[in-house]
């Protein structure tokens, strides 16, 4: 069985969100001149368009129109796909884990509205397909600085969904009966500061049984990005590493969000992808 699917295509660098795209290409050739692609335990897997029918079955029909001749709706569309091929693999056992490459976000994309880089709600959209394929409950542990209102959208009130909503904001909400919990640890939070955050919230969600966890993993976290959070290098991999010690032996999708810093991507991808093959250091 293959231990991390990375689900890639090339035209998330070349046709992906114009602040987004220009870390793609350099990251995946990273990743491939590394030698944690082998071909057998981890393995890269060309994306797929998500079905059309799956994606309007999530959004509200204005908004499948608003979105019918916007430039960036093919390769939204190809990224929710990327996202839910990732997660099927993971959900038919072909891969423990996976790591899904994106051209545009998805957190900002509410049924009904999308901003920020993003178009279509790719987790939501996957957790759609896998619940039509018998699975209910879900972990979604959101990275991004920005906050996650799509997201919160689609599962505000759906308790088998344990949101975990870190951001740059002040909002803090603990919200035990429908499992939504929003993290804020304000503008220009440290690797400290993040990571015991991270570990509380984890620590909320043990006692959740969850089959399957998603990542909204946005590196504009990072100190040189753009994003409201300061983490260094460091932070990238100690973080995955708990997520992973939190989900155990469940399906773990890590699914890539903002960050344009080129740099950033070129180390913290393969950096998480190395954690997630349980070979880092590299
Ligand atoms: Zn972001």
């Amino acid at each position: 069985m293959t231990l991390v699917a990375i689900t890639y295509h090339e035209d998330f660098g070349a046709r992906g969100f114009s602040v987004l795209k220009e870390r793609i290409r350099p990251s995946f050739e990273k990743l491939m001149r590394s030698r944690l692609v082998d071909g057998k335990e981890v393995q890269v897997f060309r994306a797929r368009p998500a079905p059309l029918e799956l994606v309007e079955s999530c959004h509200t029909a204005a908004h499948m129109m608003n979105m019918k001749d916007d430039p960036y709706r093919d390769v939204a569309m190809l990224s929710a796909g990327s996202v839910m091929m990732a997660a099927e693999m993971v959900a038919k056992g072909e891969a423990r884990r996976a790591f899904a490459y994106t051209g545009t976000a998805g957190h900002h994309a509410s049924r009904g509205s999308c901003w920020g880089f993003c178009y279509f709600n790719d987790v939501a959209i996957t957790i759609g397909h896998l619940r039509a394929m018998g699975l209910q409950r879900f972990l979604i542990v959101d990275v991004d600085p920005h906050f996650g209102d799509g997201t919160r959208d689609f599962f505000a009130d759906d308790a088998d969904v344990f949101h975990i909503n870190m951001h740059s904001g002040k909002d803090e909400v603990h919200d035990p009966q429908r499992n939504n919990y929003d993290i804020g640890l304000s503008f220009g939070a440290k690797d400290d500061l993040f990571l015991s955050a991270l570990k509380s919230a984890l620590d909320l969600a043990a006692d959740f049984d969850f089959q399957m966890a998603f990542v909204i993993f946005g590196h504009d976290s990072h100190q040189d990005d753009y994003g409201g959070f300061d983490l260094t290098f460091e932070a990238y991999p100690m973080m995955s590493r708990m997520i992973l010690d939190a989900v155990e032996e469940r399906g773990l999708v890590f699914v890539l969000s903002g960050g344009s810093c080129v740099h950033v991507a070129e180390q913290v991808i393969p950096d998480v992808i190395a954690v997630l093959a349980e070979r880092y250091p590299a």
